[in-house]
């Protein structure tokens, strides 16, 4: 039986995108094989891996190297500095490919839906994020860290990471691949006192207990977390308490009683806050919490309201995906059923797919599953409707070659001052330095 060639479109080159390309590199064979095109609207890949995971945590990054790996194995292609919707449609990719994969992450942060939540010196870590790690789109925000007091909302990892941004001495941040902005940002910071707020209790945290634990490690910052607080938290869950839940709350008693230290640099845990409004003239100047409390495991308010005065609140409560014409969309998802699309040759990975959750190798196992579920629906013949190139005449691409000279130079840079990379935060800039 002759080998079947079936060509396939990943659109975003995050860590969702590479796993979908591994999962279908693994499954050749000698029945069928895989071209594979990845589209990519920045001319830099890896999403979330470069824009998103925090500058002092550069071991999760590693992931890259696997995604140069895909990168370079045969019938792959970057096409970055593409934006679907814009340089090409949906119905461009479906009819000249045999399936299309959507694997554009979530990147619009979740309103609060309090007032004052437009005003200056209010931002969504969807902005934050990407600011701090020199995405394009973010760098010219104007983030002002002239203020003693910080409040971050949400309980999930990126509150923490965003937190901690905050909260640790910019020294620390000097080795790492920060935005050179943000860098400058951070050092004239008047920032001493972070207050991470939880509407709910200490058990109903979504951080995870290895970032959790690294806390206590913080040289230059103050953390605190009540032991008490925790202490009463653990006695509500009871022995029976799921495995995740006790190991959270193991890991806050662990900081609790492991993070403070003298430095001047303080980040406070609070717990059963739940934002109301967000007050101040013409930006930021305090917000007021309703009390929560918890009993039989519900969370109710108890009556009580406190205010705390801050000219910066940042929230990290959760993502919802952009929406691209042609493609169905849903409670911030992509309408889908298992990854695929009803009746289209559309398929969905990642958060695009699930919504935000879960860390990095989660979306191998996703991947997985979706490749899996794209491949038992291929149509008995490949497709042969023509280059996509056809449709690029004129468009600066940033292929997998000027990908590698963008990297090389952002590495290079870096190199004397004791910086892994030293990233370019322009987007005309990074296609200058991919192009020959
Ligand atoms: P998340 O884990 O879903 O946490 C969102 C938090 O926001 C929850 O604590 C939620 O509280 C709170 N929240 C939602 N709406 C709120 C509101 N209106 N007012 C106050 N609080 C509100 O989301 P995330 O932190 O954005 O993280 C996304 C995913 O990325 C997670 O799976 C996370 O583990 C992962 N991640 C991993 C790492 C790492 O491994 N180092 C780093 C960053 C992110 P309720 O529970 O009360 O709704």
């Amino acid at each position: 039986m002759a080998q079947k060639r079936y060509s396939i479109a990943i659109v975003g080159a995050g860590p969702a995108g590479y796993f979908a390309a591994q999962a279908l590199q693994n499954s050749a064979s000698d029945e069928r094989t895989f071209a594979i095109d990845m589209f990519e609207r920045l001319p830099t890949p890896w999403g979330l891996v470069r824009s998103g995971v925090a500058p002092d945590h550069p071991k999760i990054k590693s992931v890259s190297k696997v995604f140069e790996k895909i990168a370079k194995s045969e019938g792959f292609r970057l096409f970055g500095n593409v934006e679907l919707g814009k340089d090409l449609s949906t119905d461009d990719l479906r009819a000249r490919y045999d399936a299309v994969i959507i694997a554009t992450g979530s990147s619009i942060g979740k309103k609060l839906g309090i007032p004052g939540e437009h005003l200056v010196g209010s931002h969504s870590s969807a902005e934050f994020v990407p600011w701090y790690n020199a995405h394009p789109d973010f760098a010219g925000h104007q983030i002002d860290l002239n203020t003693d007091t910080a409040v971050v909302i949400g309980a999930g990892n990126v509150a923490m990471d965003v937190a901690r941004m905050l909260a640790l001495n910019p020294i620390e941040l000097d080795p790492t691949d920060t935005a050179d902005h943000a860098l400058g940002t951070f050092h004239q910071s008047k920032i001493r006192h972070v207050i991470l707020c939880a509407r709910r209790g200490p058990e109903h945290a979504a951080f995870t207990a290895p970032e959790l634990r690294e806390l206590a490690k913080l040289e230059h910052t103050n953390v605190i977390i009540d032991a008490h607080e925790i202490h009463q938290a653990i006695t509500r869950v009871g022995e029976n308490a799921e495995k995740h839940v006790a190991s959270n709350l193991d890991a806050m008693l662990h900081v609790a009683e492991n993070g403070r230290n003298s430095s001047e640099r303080t980040l406070e845990f609070r717990f059963l806050l739940a934002p109301e409004e967000i007050t101040g003239q013409e930006r930021v100047e305090s917000v007021t919490f309703a009390h929560n409390k918890v009993s039989n495991d519900k969370v109710t308010a108890n009556g009580e309201r406190s205010t705390v005065k801050t000219g910066l609140v940042i929230s990290a409560i959760g993502y919802e995906a952009e929406p691209i014409e042609g493609i169905p969309y849903e409670a911030g998802r992509v309408r889908n059923e298992n990854g695929a699309v009803a009746n289209t040759n559309l398929y969905v990975v990642g958060w695009a797919k699930r919504g935000p959750s879960g860390v990095i190798g989660t979306n191998k196992s996703d991947a997985s599953d979706v490749i899996d579920l794209l491949i038992s629906q291929l149509p008995a013949e490949p497709k042969s409707a023509g280059d996509i190139t056809e449709l690029l005449a004129g468009k600066v691409v940033i292929d997998q070659s000027a990908w590698e000279r963008i990297n090389a130079a952002e590495v290079a840079a870096g190199a004397p001052l004791g910086k892994p990379r030293k990233k370019v935060a322009n987007h005309a800039e990074l296609v200058k330095l991919g192009v020959l």
